[in-house]
């Protein structure tokens, strides 16, 4: 940290910006649009950034030009004219160099130079930058538009220097172009770099070989004329369509699907599939199924399809195979679009070396050796990719406050404030950074809006006489698991992909974009500045502002399924009466997914006090005999019955190896309390009875229940202590009802929007019980005596109104000293745990539930 001690010392300019590709041009316009001065630096000799390295043949967009393009200006959009659906690199660089040109943007830009570090003054509240010109700029406001693919890796092979030969890499391409005509050429890597390249070096090369570690999924592009119908669209109605854009999640327009892989009938798929293929576009082929980010065997539907068309085009079947990737879902690694690349191993001086089964040992003075064979060549080309989303930022010596390096900061991976701040850096920003949507999304799309909302920032800092903005640790920290839960929930974590940071040795695993789509994206960062900053420290001469906060507190899919419910429109579920509420309870429960595949279902009934009850009893398919869980379902004393959980009792039964018996009971106003207690009661005791022809082991029996039912199960597990049994192992009482006071602080936190509202509570509480017996422990089992009681396993939702007498069930056992372990599940609503297959963030928890509820059984009996 540089420290000068002079609160006066002034900024040469307001902002460096550090790049000058899509990114830093516009920075460079709209910061001087508002009246900042600034300076920007580009390693390059002119503008233009990925478009002025990447000059390999075949280089073009892979995001239609239509959509790849800015949208700021309707005049600039009138004064250029694309020539083809994907454009290629001259031709994208040459609309950078008139973007340039245009808005007279060079004149602030220095080549030829890089920012080789940059220091955060705190006692002057400025950045000090350093260039490799030998320049120190002093300015108030950093910004790196450094790019996300800017860095390109390192050859990580032995011997990579050793090589007398020409070398290549398409990330840094010769300016005077290469001629391969006669010549012996390896390409090594099968990205969008190499499966853009391969089919043109082949046109000219004397040979081609092409060394693949990895096989990309890539599909035609089928290139041409800009397509008619978006042309037309952009004609009729320009702003309309780039606000569709903004509004979509990838940044292109385009109807989202809910068309589900796993459940749609063959014709669908296949014609969803070869329309995806014809079309030729990313957002297409992302868009074939709903569900086929997160659902395995949605996913290998369009494996399959893929595969079978290289396998249609390759004639050599070894090639073929060895061409079809089969280790990762679809989508996890970057898919490619391609021009005739599986058609050019068909060409008899093309050859491919698969490295899974031949590994290169080392590269030579005139080639390369593998495993299997040593080659020569006169040139080796590199397609083998970049340091991805944080090469080019922990590329520079960054220090902020206290002098601490960015590097170390984000040794174990990143940490943002949406992708555009980090903490203890202030004033300091990253464009389309990680933990953004960035290079999931059409990047023209993301920078515009990271560029708009940083200067949009700075104008506000301005006008309100601030001098310094930083996130706060608790934004940071939200934000950060707002991305890696989203990242959970998909297919990706499970890629050795650059999205990943698995390319690069050494390099941190998370997931580095934000997965959740630019729409989704924009809302947080808009809600962000409605809220006052939200989750930002600002400060000035006149003092500080802190809004502290999380932006986006709910599991995402959570938020979903919310976000769904209330596109629904209905009414308020409190005002129906019970019967209505049953029937639409029954219907939303016949479109849910059935839950794992168990052993065995059996239906049954057991006597109870006022007639037969009927349960329905999981098995697990291992040989038994096992332990046994009785289950209360949920619905709040008034709605559901033994079959109304079953996704979850299969979900219970799978991961915690137990015999499950969920078991109905009364429900009110027809059956008021306490005849659900007294039939819980019964059929406990029957269930202890009983345990070995159910094909349980004795003595292994635990009660357990969802909301209502949770309340039940410890009612009935305080009865069975005064009683002298049946002797419990333990009590699972998921998201329970302890107490009737409905006064705690969650019922004003989580009143609404969460389906269980405090209205929908209170509603189910005065169809339950009478007013006068609600003190009863029988009724509010938290005003009970609660020594002695068999361990339990308290589960509790944030976003629940019921969260905070859970946890003061938890803490009222641990005073009374009964072992308890609490499960306290950060982001879920009361009924956002037992949605299996719909809710997919619900299933680490539900295997933390099982895992201790497993170590329960393992424990000996302690009543
Ligand atoms: P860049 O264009 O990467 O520019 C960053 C600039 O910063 C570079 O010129 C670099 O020299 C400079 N720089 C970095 N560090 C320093 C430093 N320390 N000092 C000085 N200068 C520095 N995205 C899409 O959405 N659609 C596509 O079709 C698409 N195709 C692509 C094709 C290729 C071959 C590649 C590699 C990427 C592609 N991308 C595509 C992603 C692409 O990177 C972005 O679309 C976009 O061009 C990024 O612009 P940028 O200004 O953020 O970064
Ligand atoms: P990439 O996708 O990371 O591909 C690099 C390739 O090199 C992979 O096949 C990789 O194999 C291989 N490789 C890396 N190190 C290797 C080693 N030591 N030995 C053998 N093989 C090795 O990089 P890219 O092709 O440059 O593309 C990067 C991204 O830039 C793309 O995903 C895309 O976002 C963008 N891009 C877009 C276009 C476009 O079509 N518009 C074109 C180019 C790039 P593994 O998979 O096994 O690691």
């Amino acid at each position: 940290m540089t420290e000068t001690g002079a609160q006066d010392v002034q900024p040469q300019v307001d902002v460096v910006v550090v790049g000058a590709g899509f990114a830093g041009l516009y920075l460079v316009h709209r910061l001087r649009g508002a009246g900042f001065s600034v300076r920007a630096f580009e390693a390059a000799d002119d503008v233009g950034g990925t478009w002025y390295w990447n000059r390999y043949p075949g280089a073009r967009c892979d995001i239609p030009t239509t959509d790849y393009t800015f949208g700021f200006d309707p005049e600039l959009e009138q004064a250029w004219t694309w020539s083809e659906k994907y454009a290629t690199q001259p031709e994208i660089l040459r609309y950078l160099q008139f973007v340039a040109d245009r808005y007279d943007l060079r004149r602030d830009i220095t080549f030829g130079t890089r920012v080789d570090g940059a220091e955060w003054d705190d006692a002057a509240g400025l950045w000090q930058v350093r260039t490799s010109g030998g320049e120190t700029v002093a300015c108030r406001y950093y910004v790196m538009a450094s790019g996300c693919l800017s860095v390109p890796k390192e050859p990580d092979i032995e011997g990579a220097g050793r090589f007398r030969g020409e070398v290549y890499s398409t990330g840094r391409w010769p300016h005077e172009g290469v001629d391969f005509t006669g010549k012996r050429v390896a390409v090594i890597g099968t990205g969008s770099s190499g499966i853009q390249s391969i089919p043109l070096i082949a046109e000219h090369a004397a040979q081609v070989t092409v060394f693949q570690r990895t096989p990309n999924f890539s599909i035609p592009a089928h290139n041409g004329p800009l397509p008619a119908e978006r042309v037309e669209r952009l004609r009729a109605d320009r702003e309309g369509y780039r606000e569709e854009a903004k509004r979509s999640s990838m940044g292109v327009p385009g109807e989202k699907t809910d068309v589900m892989g796993v459940t749609a009938p063959e014709d669908v798929r296949r014609q969803r599939l070869e329309a995806a293929w014809e079309a030729g576009e990313l957002r297409e082929i992302y868009g074939i199924f709903a569900d086929q980010g997160v659902n395995p065997a949605s996913n290998e539907i369009i494996c399959e399809f893929i595969r079978e068309k290289i396998r249609s085009v390759v004639s050599d079947p070894a090639t073929a195979e060895a061409l079809c990737p089969k280790d990762y879902y679809f989508g996890t690694k970057r898919p490619c679009l391609d021009t005739k690349y599986y058609e050019t191993f068909n060409l008899p001086h093309v050859r491919l070396v698969d490295l899974r089964s031949t590994p290169i040992t080392t590269i030579t003075e005139t080639g390369i050796e593998t495993s299997g064979e040593s080659s020569e060549f006169d040139a080796i080309v590199y397609a083998t990719g970049f340091d991805a989303m944080t090469g080019a930022l922990v590329g520079v010596d960054i220090a902020g406050r206290g002098g601490v390096p960015l590097k170390e900061k984000w040794a174990d991976g990143p940490s943002t404030y949406l992708g555009l701040m980090t903490v203890g850096f202030p004033n300091f920003f990253s464009i389309t950074g990680p933990g953004s949507p960035s290079v999931l999304s059409n990047m023209a799309v993301s920078i515009e809006q990271h560029v708009d909302w940083v200067t949009d920032c700075l104008v506000a800092l301005r006008a309100g006489g601030w001098t310094t903005i930083e996130p706060t640790p608790t934004a940071e920290q939200g934000w950060d698991r707002h991305v890696a839960d989203y990242a959970a929930i998909t297919l990706h974590p499970t890629a050795n992909s650059w999205y990943m940071g698995a390319n690069v040795p050494g390099k941190p695993r998370v997931f580095y974009p934000y997965i959740g789509g630019v729409d989704r994206y924009r809302a947080a960062c808009e809600e962000v500045v409605e809220r006052g900053y939200l989750g930002f420290r600002r400060t000035g001469p006149s003092g500080e502002e802190c809004v502290d906060g999380v932006v986006r507190r709910l599991q995402p899919d959570v938020a979903l399924v919310l976000e769904a419910m209330g596109e629904l429109g209905l009414p308020p579920l409190h005002s129906l009466p019970p019967e209505q509420l049953r029937e639409f309870m029954a219907m939303a429960d016949a479109d849910r997914p059935p839950g794992p595949e168990v052993g065995g279902v059996v239906d049954g009934v057991l006597p109870g006090p006022a007639g037969d009850l009927e349960y329905r009893l999981f098995r697990p398919s291992s040989p038994g005999p096992h332990p046994v869980v009785l289950y209360f379902h949920g619905g709040g004393w008034v709605i559901g019955n033994h079959a109304s959980d079953e996704p979850f009792c299969r979900d219970l039964c799978v991961r915690s190896e137990a015999v499950v018996v969920s078991v109905n009971y009364r429900h009110g106003p027809e059956a008021a309390h306490p005849a659900a207690v007294e039939d819980a009661w019964a059929a406990l005791q029957w269930t202890a009875a009983h345990a070995i022809e159910l094909g349980g082991i004795p003595d292994d029996l635990v009660v357990a229940g969802w909301s209502a039912g949770g309340n039940l199960a410890t009612v009935v597990a305080q009865r069975a202590r005064d009683e002298g049994g049946p002797v419990l192992r333990g009590q699972l009482l998921l998201t329970p009802v302890t107490d009737a006071e409905m006064a705690t602080g969650s019922y004003r936190e989580n009143a609404e929007g969460y389906v269980l509202t405090s209205e929908l509570m209170r509603y189910f509480w005065d169809h339950y019980c009478d007013p006068a017996q609600r003190t009863d422990p029988a009724a509010s089992p938290l005003r009970g005596r609660l020594g002695e009681l068999p361990p339990a396993i308290v589960v509790t939702a944030e976003f629940d109104p019921l969260r905070d007498e859970g946890v003061a069930y938890v803490e009222a056992l641990r005073a009374a000293g009964v072992p308890v372990e609490h499960v306290a599940a950060r982001g879920h609503t009361h009924t956002s745990l037992t949605m299996v297959g719909v809710v997919l963030s619900g299933a680490p928890v539900r295997a933390e539930i099982a895992q201790r509820l497993r170590a329960l059984f393992r424990e000996p009996a302690s009543v």
